[in-house]
């Protein structure tokens, strides 16, 4: 017998109808031998509805009574499911948050859950009954039972919580569309659906805005091995696996604040090169990573800054045995451009870097705290580290810095985030694609600040006031190219930050720019963001340049580029995002996985 737990979201428990085949389906499941517990989320548009009541009584309803209002829409759900089943001849029982004993931060309308009590229902469980939980919801202590949410969507994060704490055999996620596709199939018609993806992708593209999943629920997932699986609650066809690695067994307490950081990743064997001055214009990165993938070289961080008048630089790194070739290819790309334009000057720059290392914290945990970033960089800067390179995610952030100061860095940053370090990921399975996901985010904008001192603290300053103003930062990118005037080193820092948060992040910037003496900042908010996201890009090399060659087909300039270890991201001109999505979804034939037909 096995144990599961069932979450069906709003559009599947929407009328009384699907309230109906939702307790045919769980006494089925019963009937095959299973123990169930089942999540529900309120009926579809409920929340919405309590939402827009609120705000016609008040302007600025208090965040505890939200909450009050806002978990009746699941009480409602777990009372007519339970009448269901118990209609069907299946004993049920419903819970709410503080029945179970779900026990959250007291953050309310978005509390993250610290404990889930699990006598009560395994007694019932043991009675026979199906146990139906209402979703979305907690409460602060047993004392008080002051009501939490978790916050819009949350109601996946109570069900994989759930399973964590019972440890059960399986969480099944049951949702209005076939599971976890390719891309948004509203822009992309070949959009097709995955047989399986691993949590880490997942984590990235939920990160990225594939709704399909709360990314707190896969974060727990992977941090507790909970096996999941999204699927329709329309028709028995299986849905998405969600692969959760395999892990140690860690404490149940404080289950969704555990340590943001889950290790501290370090490479020896890397080395950089960088390419100042180059061209502006689409296909240019197509061609250089083209041919160094041809050379079989194995190129790992790609970064291209902000242009600067009509050139760009770009830099990556490379492993040390690749680094002749890549050298090779490096120093010939310039005067091969220029034999092209038929000019005789050629600005291009080479340097190259054998003395570096690179260092990464990862940990889905990082997801929606955005200090973490900056964490990791005032501490590299209190040790005196200057940051080379910067390449972030929302799951890893990865630095270039000097190889002297690598020993250094690991400990103070296995210090700072209480863990312990290891050399970076290289096996993977020989299965995996090298592309599982394309996402495409319209609703970033770009900042730019020109002409920042090269002195370690300088990324840690500003991204710690981004980050006390809780804005969370994607895409960092740190020139390569430095200026000297007047004796003072200065670089430029670019990074993206969500549209909503640019005129405050913009504020912030311009405020940092006159203590640091005038340096210039430039915002953008006309980009959009195309990434692709797979494991099995992990040492294959050419991936990165069939991405930029898709775009460059399409006579698509990119403005920026920043990798980390399973993504890669380009910025392009907002007019072209949807297009740029399309090309690289048919570049990699994601097409051709399986084709879905999305009910209406
Ligand atoms: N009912 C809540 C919402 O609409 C929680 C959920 O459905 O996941 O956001
Ligand atoms: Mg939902």
């Amino acid at each position: 017998m096995a144990l599961i737990v069932q979450k069906y979201g709003g559009t599947s428990v929407g009328s009384a109808e699907r309230i109906k085949a939702v307790a045919e389906r769980v006494k089925a499941s019963v009937d095959a031998g299973n123990a169930l517990v089942v999540v529900v989320s309120a009926m579809a548009k409920t929340t919405d509805g309590l939402v827009q009541l609120a705000h016609e009584v008040s302007e600025n309803p208090s965040r505890r009574e939200m909450d009050m209002l806002l978990s009746t829409g699941e009480q409602v759900t777990i009372a007519l499911l339970s009448m269901a089943l118990q209609h069907l001849g299946q004993p049920a029982i419903s819970l709410t948050g503080a029945q179970v004993g779900i026990v959250t931060e007291p953050a309310h309308t978005r509390a993250r859950i610290l404990d889930i009590a699990t006598e009560r229902m395994k007694r019932h469980l043991a009675e026979g009954k199906v146990v139906v939980v209402a979703g979305f919801q907690g409460i602060t202590n047993t004392a008080d039972l002051e009501v939490t949410t978790l916050g819009r969507g949350g109601s996946d994060t109570s069900a994989v919580a759930l399973a964590a704490a019972l440890q059960a055999d399986l969480c099944e996620i049951y949702t209005d569309v076939p599971g976890v596709l390719t891309t948004d199939p509203r822009l992309v018609e070949t959009a097709s659906l995955l047989a399986e993806i691993t949590c880490d992708e997942m984590l990235e593209l939920a990160s990225l805005g594939a709704k399909v999943l709360h990314p707190r629920a896969v974060e727990i997932a992977r941090n507790y091995g909970v096996q999941m699986v999204v699927r329709s609650s329309w028709s028995d066809e299986p849905g998405t696996k969600v692969i959760a690695p395999g892990i140690a067994p860690r404490s149940l307490q404080n289950l969704e604040l555990g340590r943001p950081v889950d290790g501290v990743r370090f490479d020896l064997d890397q080395a950089k090169v960088a390419l100042l001055r180059v061209e502006d214009r689409p296909g240019i990165a197509a061609h250089l990573f083209g041919v160094l993938a041809r050379q079989q070289v194995n190129v790992d961080l790609i970064i291209q800054s902000i242009h600067d008048g009509n050139t760009n630089d770009i830099a990556f790194t490379v492993d040390r045995a690749s680094l002749p070739r890549a050298e090779a290819v490096s120093t010939a790309f310039g005067p091969m451009l220029q034999q092209q334009r038929g000019d005789s000057l050629d600005q291009t720059e080479v340097m190259v870097d054998r003395e570096i290392a690179k260092i990464s914290i990862v940990g889905a945990g990082m997801i929606g705290r955005p200090g973490i970033a900056a964490q990791m960089f005032r501490t590299l800067a209190d040790a005196n580290i200057n940051l080379q390179m910067i390449s972030t995610s929302e799951v890893n952030v990865s630095c270039t810095i000097a190889k002297q100061d690598c020993d250094l860095a690991i400990a103070t940053l296995c210090a700072q985030f209480e863990v312990d370090s290891s050399p970076a990921q290289t096996a993977i399975d020989p299965n995996w694609p090298a592309v599982r996901g394309v996402a495409l985010d319209l609703k970033q904008a770009r900042l730019a600040i020109r002409n920042v001192t090269d002195r370690p603290g300088m990324a840690a300053h500003i991204f710690q006031k981004l980050a006390a103003a809780n804005i969370s930062v994607d895409m960092i990118i740190q020139s390569q190219r430095s200026r000297s005037t007047h004796g003072v080193i200065t670089r430029d820092i670019a990074f993206t930050v969500p549209q909503i948060d640019l005129a405050i992040a913009r504020t912030l910037l311009e405020d940092i720019s006159k203590e640091l003496g005038g340096a210039e900042v430039a915002a953008d908010s006309d980009i959009a963001k195309v990434s692709i996201v797979g494991m099995g890009m992990l040492g294959r090399p050419g991936v990165a340049a069939q991405m930029f060659e898709a775009l460059a087909n399409r006579n698509i300039n990119i403005q920026m580029i920043a990798t980390s270890e399973i993504r890669v991201s380009c910025v392009v001109s907002k007019s072209q995002g949807v297009d740029a999505l399309q090309a690289i979804h048919q570049t990699f034939a994601l097409g051709q996985v399986q084709k879905v037909e999305i009910p209406a």
